[in-house]
């Protein structure tokens, strides 16, 4: 079945603001939550699919790359491990805080909706700069990440070793408070995350020295990522949990890698395909000549006819860049030019100046060759 659009599983118009997709989204929430509809495959569904809706539109990257890419940007080839499969744990780690806000925890009271909130650590952005010739092939890159890390002198716990943890004493673990007021329409009772846990529902009995507490310190990680062949500048490619750790045994946010794409020595880059351009010298361009030119893969000669005009446009098929989602390749468009010299010696004059006044030295264009308008056209693909 074809993935349903994130705006239309909310029922948010496209420029919706994000107070309004929060509220979009716990309307959903609250109609297919599991706790209202025991057993209900569908609502399951359901439920599932407004989370993963929500898990994209609020984040403002991640709903940038929707908008631009649709459900390939977040989860397709160029997406790496996001997407999909969100399991029933992971909406409420991720988003416990949502129905805690509008008092969930206190309704139907199975453990699930009452599960202790879970600190997700930030992601992480990297640019990684990678030549022509590494997008043509793919790259292995080792990254070296200066991120937070999971602390090692408590394993992330935040307590000294040992030491463990307290329940906490306000919400007896937990993790929500309800109070309790009197009102003129009668009792009502609101539940609220704990002030003294943060919703997580224990308190340490004695804070790790290295970490203060917080489960997480300054570090530095080498990850190894795959990219893949034809990326290009800009493009985004995310790896799941490889970002900084969550405070207190929480689970770790993305890793985002940027594409930046270095210059090269010798090609532009057009789409998937590469622009190079060669200069003929006079002799060459008249009589006709066999010349050498660079390609992302070696040498490549190519013959160069009798006759060849400046401006003169040789497709090099395949020897371009390779397409990051399919199996076609880009070519290798080599543009001819022909060089004037300008410091020349009185006996190269002398040859030139009888040149001047003969009739095949006279410019004749639009006869038999192609014009320069002409092999535009062609280049763009128009005839
Ligand atoms: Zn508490
Ligand atoms: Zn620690």
């Amino acid at each position: 079945m074809a993935k349903r659009d994130y705006y239309e599983i909310l029922e948010v118009p496209r420029t919706a603001t994000e107070e309004e997709i929060k509220k979009a989204y716990r309307q959903k929430a609250l109609k297919y939550h599991p706790d209202r509809n025991p057993g209900d495959k569908d609502a399951e569904e359901k439920f599932k699919e407004a989370a993963e809706a929500y898990e994209v539109l609020s984040d403002p990257e991640k709903r940038r790359r929707y908008d631009q890419f649709g459900h390939a940007g977040v989860g397709g080839a160029a997406g790496g491990g996001f997407g999909g499969g969100m399991s029933m744990e992971d909406i409420f780690a991720n988003f416990g805080d949502i129905f805690e806000s509008f008092g969930f925890g206190g309704f139907g009271g199975s453990s699930r909706s009452r599960a202790r909130r879970v600190n997700r650590g930030t992601n992480l952005r990297v640019k990684v700069a990678l030549t022509l010739e590494e997008i043509a092939k793919g790259a292995h890159k080792k990254l070296k990440l200066n991120k937070y890390v999971v602390c090692d002198a408590c394993h992330g716990l935040g307590a000294r070793l040992g030491s463990g943890h307290n329940t906490c004493p306000t919400c007896r673990g937990t993790g929500q408070v309800t109070q309790v007021t009197n009102t003129f329409l009668g009792r009502m009772q609101t539940t609220s995350t704990c002030p003294q846990c943060g919703g997580e529902g224990r308190i340490i009995a004695d804070k790790c020295p290295k970490c203060y507490g917080d489960g997480i310190i300054k570090g530095e990680e080498i990850v190894e990522v795959d990219i893949p062949a034809g990326v290009a500048e800009g493009m985004t490619l995310s790896l799941s949990s490889k970002g900084n750790a969550g405070p207190r045994g929480g689970i770790p946010g993305d890793l985002l890698i940027v594409v930046e794409e270095l210059p090269h020595q010798y090609f532009q880059r057009e789409g998937n395909h590469l622009l190079y351009e060669h200069y003929l010298s006079i002799p060459e361009a008249i009589l006709g000549s066999n010349i050498e030119i660079p390609t992302l893969d070696g040498k490549a000669r190519i013959k160069i006819e009798p006759g060849t005009q400046p401006g003169k446009i040789l497709r090099l098929k395949g020897k371009g860049l390779p397409d990051v989602n399919g199996y076609s390749r880009g070519d290798l468009l080599v543009t001819l030019n022909v060089w004037i010299p300008k410091n020349l010696s009185s006996s190269e004059l002398d040859m030139i100046s009888k040149l001047q006044y003969s009739e095949n030295f006279k410019p004749a264009p639009g006869k038999k060759e192609k014009t320069f308008f002409h092999r535009m056209r062609e280049f763009f693909g128009k005839e």
